[in-house]
């Protein structure tokens, strides 16, 4: 039996045609069901659906052998006991910094920014590499409210179009990173249950070869 972590939401709908393509269908409708488990036409594959912070925690401990997460959750909660195993070329945006349009920047490095963020192990990292003094803010949604309501200075969030930046009167400032969907899997299963973990990981990797073929599995490092 092999378990699959699946990341709900944005990267679920790209993950969706990824598996199929890849011979993995699921029982039942994913996106009108309520379910979190979902047995599939393949005996030996069960996939889970998750938020994306809780993938890497299932596939740490086990529990999933694979799974599917953002760049950016695997740089916040770091890869113990994990490897990435592909980029999935899904899911692209920019992690980035935002701040109020036209809002001067205050000098960090001799006065204390306040910074909101689902990510603040990244943008405690990314602030401190630069000099500059933040306070952090953990937040689990809406970013873009805490600097309009001055909660924070400026927010560290995942943009794609930047429409919602922009109809919150925030615009982007600094790259952090380049995020897309990675395959990862659990260190133990990769040795202990070699074979499927494999046959499906190339299976899966075969399948995003077929949709973007120049791109596809090259860029593991970013
Ligand atoms: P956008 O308005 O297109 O810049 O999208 C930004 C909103 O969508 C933010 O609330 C992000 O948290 C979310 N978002 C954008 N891209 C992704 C992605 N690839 N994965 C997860 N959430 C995303």
């Amino acid at each position: 039996m092999i378990t699959i972590a699946l990341t709900k939401g944005r990267i679920l709908a790209e993950t969706l045609p990824l598996l199929d393509a890849a011979g993995i269908h699921p029982n039942e409708d994913i996106n009108s069901s309520r379910k979190l488990v979902f047995e599939t036409n393949e005996e030996s594959v069960r996939l889970l659906v998750l938020r994306g912070a809780d993938v890497t925690t299932y596939v740490r401990h086990g529990i999933a052998d694979l799974g599917v997460a953002g760049k950016d959750m695997l740089m916040e909660y770091g890869l113990t006991d994990i490897y990435e195993l592909l980029d999935l070329n899904i899911a692209r945006c920019r992690l980035m910094t935002a701040a109020p349009v036209g809002q001067r920047r205050i000098d960090g490095k001799r006065q204390r920014i306040s910074v909101a963020s689902k990510f603040t192990n990244i943008a405690r990292q990314f602030y401190e590499e630069k000099g500059v003094n933040v306070e952090l803010i953990k937040l689990y949604g809406a970013l873009e409210l805490a600097p309009i309501v001055g909660l924070a200075d400026e927010i560290v969030d995942v943009v794609d179009t930047g429409n919602t930046l922009t109809a919150n009167g925030l615009e982007p400032r600094e790259l952090i990173a380049h995020v897309s969907s990675r395959l990862i899997a659990n260190k133990a299963a990769l040795k202990v249950k070699y074979e499927l973990v494999r046959h499906w990981s190339d299976k899966i990797g075969d399948a995003v070869r077929a949709q973007q073929p120049a791109a596809a599995g090259t860029d593991r490092g970013r």
